[in-house]
């Protein structure tokens, strides 16, 4: 009999993959009816039942006779092969084992579990025989609601009657109440419903990004333009064209906090909100959008980088919105740049990819110059709005008391636009209240008890917390070092700190801190932000949270503390970031009618940095900076993988850091150099001491198999922990 390609009939060997260790494929006999490639399906490990996925046809290996069967195949739609090889393609690229890549993509409850039931309301056809207020009102909000449905919860609250007034309406046929299943699609866009009238340079970037979405082909575009020139109207005609070709489309932020204010753009384009991946997700609403990314019940999904592992059934488009933030990387577990594996997960499956930045990492920038992107330019801000104009403060030149980071020249400008009504926000990347405590009397300096990182004051909370491992304790009343009382002083600024320094200098203004740790839920962080850009402040201090794509339209002043901050870092992206971050958080200034200004304040102003940043001039900042990358064999240039070796025993990482330098051969061979060991910048945190190797090779040396061979000898242990991070972005 002639098999379909891709089936296996009961009783063939098949490979299945769990998300378990040992990690490897293993080998289990096809269940009763059959199994297709890639279904998702529950078979036994150990004693255990677990899920899985039909990877392909067995090895053979294993003695038939004492194979298990699989239990049962899930009502899940399979895995498409396109999934199973983007899984493999990125485990192979970060050298992740495959059971860890298939724990990504099924980051679900209960997918195994049988449909999931509620009761839903609709108008029904009887008519109640006694009519009352109460009853009125939620004949009305099931009328609002109609076919739809709507939950008793959602009823109830809508109407303001408790539950015993439906279900006596359910008793005389006036509402219809019906079992649905709680996974069900979501509602259907608009893809015809028009947009805003774009600008002429806005219509040819959206018609380029039309017609590379009518290719349904494969293709990266860089989208660069200053914040507020329209990017993101324009990546919704891409949006648009792909929803009216019947594909998904996805767009990703770096941020929790910026989603809220997207989804409200999608509604008021496409009429309806769409649905959101990201950690503070409820579970079933988890499962609901797995399940319908997977069934095609969903046309676009707004998430955080994970949302990249959703078993999209045709993916048609991915943007990644302000694509140079480091938040796209993942720094534990499986360490990923949501970026790279966008641009790879689209090239399996034909979709194109849109990279929307105004500072574009040097990455995509290099990787458009070399053709391999199309890049798209916008080069004016929409309507009257006009960059702001730039300007350095020489600290070196003023004067301030000790304890003060507010130059005279600044307070002078926020002066100016208090007296206008206008809003001015202050720059500083430091959360908490001041980044070091010292004891006046022994000069002793807080340090965290399992980190080599300082405690940082937290006056908001009344604690120290390190930002390394998150230990926080009580603000101790007596030094622990001397024990003398009442002597622990602050040290440096943090924007709770310049908070109090802005209420004191100007007491008749509103001044709001915005810093991710001072809000207990991102929601409370949705409504501030909301506020801010209803008016609802005259000073704002934020951290880079700030810096990220929020609209505040009277906002025309902003005051970036210390620019020199950023500079300091012997981190290879040093310049790169400073000069996104503070270019990011300049073109917060000046987006409504009114022109913005940025000050600066800096020790350093002919820092060639610096002086880019201040004269915007991009093309030039970004022609220095590769060339001198690519002097030094770095990347985008050169390749680079970090490794990591912890320990709660400094010798035994050191010793095998030395080892494996030794034994460099499969590295050396191929052409790349092992650097190290080196303790780590920060080189204990949560009582594990950390040793780095960094290894460096020539742009086309393909680095994983020589690092796989290098670091096969190392065994892990539960004292003893190897990682490797393929292009790191981080260094600490
Ligand atoms: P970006 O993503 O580049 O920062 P946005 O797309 O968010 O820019 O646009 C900035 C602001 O300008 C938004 O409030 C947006 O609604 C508005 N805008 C964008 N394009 C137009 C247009 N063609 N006409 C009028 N307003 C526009
Ligand atoms: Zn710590």
């Amino acid at each position: 009999m002639a098999k379909a390609p891709g089936f296996f009939a009961e009783g063939e060997r098949v490979g299945v993959l769990t998300a378990q260790p040992p990690g490897r494929v293993l080998d289990y006999l096809a269940p009763e009816g059959g199994c297709q490639d890639g279904a998702f399906v529950e078979v036994p490990l150990g004693p255990r039942k677990v899920l899985g996925v039909v990877w392909g046809a067995g090895e053979g290996d294993f003695d038939a006779a004492r194979l298990r069967a699989v239990n049962r195949v899930l009502d899940l739609a399979p895995m498409r092969e396109e999934m199973q090889a983007f899984l493999t393609r990125a485990g192979a690229y970060t050298l992740t084992p495959l059971s860890a890549m298939l724990r990504l993509a099924t980051r679900a409850p209960g997918l195994g579990d049988p449909p999931s039931m509620r009761k839903l309301y609709r108008p029904g056809d009887g008519q109640p025989a006694r009519m009352t207020d109460a009853r009125r009102r939620v004949l009305a909000a099931a009328a609002a609601f109609g076919g739809l449905g709507v939950t008793l919860r959602e009823l109830c609250d809508e109407a303001g009657v408790s539950a015993s007034v439906v279900k006596g309406l359910v008793r005389e046929s006036a509402l219809s109440e019906e079992d649905t299943p709680r996974d069900i699609a979501y509602p259907r866009l608009d893809p015809e419903s028009a947009g805003i009238a774009l600008t002429d340079d806005q219509r040819a970037a959206a018609e380029a990004l039309r017609a590379a979405v009518r290719t349904r082909a494969y293709g990266t575009t860089l989208l660069r333009g200053v914040t507020g020139s329209g990017k993101t109207e324009v990546y919704l005609e891409a949006v648009a064209e792909t929803l009216a070709r019947g594909r998904q489309a996805l767009v990703l932020l770096p941020e929790i906090a910026l989603t809220a204010e997207f989804t409200a753009r999608i509604e008021a384009r496409f009429g309806t909100r769409v649905p959101e991946w990201h950690s503070g997700v409820t579970m079933t609403e988890r499962r609901r959008l797995w399940k319908m990314a997977g069934q095609g019940g969903c046309q676009v999904v707004v998430g955080a980088r994970s949302a990249l592992f959703l078993p999209f059934r045709d993916l048609g488009l991915i943007v990644v919105d302000e694509e140079h933030d480091s938040a796209y990387k993942q720094e534990d577990g499986v360490l990923y740049n949501a970026r790279d594996m966008a641009v790879l997960r689209a090239s399996l499956c034909g979709a194109q990819v849109v990279l929307a930045s105004a500072t574009p990492s040097l990455e995509s920038w290099a990787n458009a110059e070399a053709g391999k992107y199309a890049r798209l330019d916008l080069v004016a801000r929409v309507g009257a709005a006009l960059l702001p104009e730039m300007c350095a403060i020489d600290m070196r030149t003023e004067t301030l008391p000790p304890g003060r980071w507010i130059s005279p020249s600044l307070q002078s400008a926020i002066r100016a636009r208090l007296a206008l009504g206008e809003q001015s926000l202050l720059f500083l990347n430091r959360r908490g209240y001041a980044p070091v405590t010292v004891c006046r009397a022994c000069g002793h300096q807080i340090g965290c008890a399992h980190c080599d990182a300082r405690m940082v004051e937290h006056r908001f909370l009344n604690r120290l917390m390190c930002h390394q491992c998150g230990e926080s304790v009580p603000i101790p009343p007596a030094c622990p070092a001397c024990g003398a009382e009442g002597r622990l002083a602050a040290v440096g600024p943090g924007v709770e700190r310049l908070a109090d320094e802005a209420a004191a200098l100007f007491p008749e203004a509103r001044v709001v801190a915005l810093s991710s740790d001072l809000f207990g839920s991102a929601r409370a962080l949705k409504e501030q932000i909301a506020g801010i850009a209803a008016g609802g402040a005259d000073i704002v201090i934020g951290t880079q949270l700030v810096a990220k794509g929020h609209n505040f339209p009277n906002l025309t002043l902003v005051g970036v503390i210390d620019a020199d901050l950023g500079l300091q870092g012997s981190d290879l992206r040093a310049a790169e970031r400073s000069f996104q971050l503070i270019r990011q958080v300049a073109g917060r200034a000046g987006r409504g009618e009114k022109p913005g200004t940025a000050l600066v304040q800096t020790h350093q102003p002919e820092h060639p940095v610096i002086r880019a940043i201040l004269s915007g001039d991009e093309e030039g900042f970004w022609r220095t900076e590769a060339e001198e990358r690519r002097r030094a064999g770095v990347p985008p240039y050169g390749r680079l993988a970090g490794i990591v070796l912890s320990s709660p025993d400094l010798q035994e990482a050191f010793d095998i850091g030395t080892r494996l330098a030794r034994n460099a051969a499969p590295l050396t061979s191929a052409g790349a150099r092992v650097y190290g060991p080196a303790p780590a910048p920060i080189a204990r945190v949560r009582g594990r001491h950390r040793v780095r190797l960094l290894v460096k090779a020539p742009k086309g040396v393909a680095l994983q198999g020589p690092i796989a061979e290098w670091i096969a000898p190392v065994r892990g242990s539960s004292r003893f922990r190897l990682s490797v991070d393929i292009d790191p972005q981080s260094f600490f």
